[in-house]
């Protein structure tokens, strides 16, 4: 798909790190499937996949965990991944880096 943050790269299907800070605590999500931009490295993930992170990130807070890895998402399908949206980050009052 276009990529809506630059509006000139093209995104692909890749796996991304995502870096939530919530309060005091930042929660590392690694192996998140996304659509990554090849000219910005922006990326963006499903709604589903969004759901899952926040929850994940959720638990990590209260358990004190920093780095959280996810390594499936069993109800994902390729599909869910091309009808991505932005990731809610503002709304979500978190921030979200990828390490490039
Ligand atoms: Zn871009």
């Amino acid at each position: 798909m276009k990529c809506t943050i630059c509006k000139h790269g093209e995104t692909r299907l890749d796996v991304v790190t995502v870096t939530l800070q919530r309060g005091e605590a930042t929660v590392i999500i690694r192996g998140v499937p996304g659509e990554v931009c090849q000219n910005c490295g922006g990326h963006f993930l499903s709604e589903g996949v969004t759901r899952e992170i926040l929850a994940h990130a959720d638990r990590a807070v209260e358990a004190g965990t920093e780095v959280e890895a996810l390594s499936d998402f069993p109800d994902l399908t390729a599909e869910d991944i091309r009808a991505c949206l932005a990731f809610a980050a503002e709304r979500e009052r978190m921030l979200m880096t990828v390490p490039s």
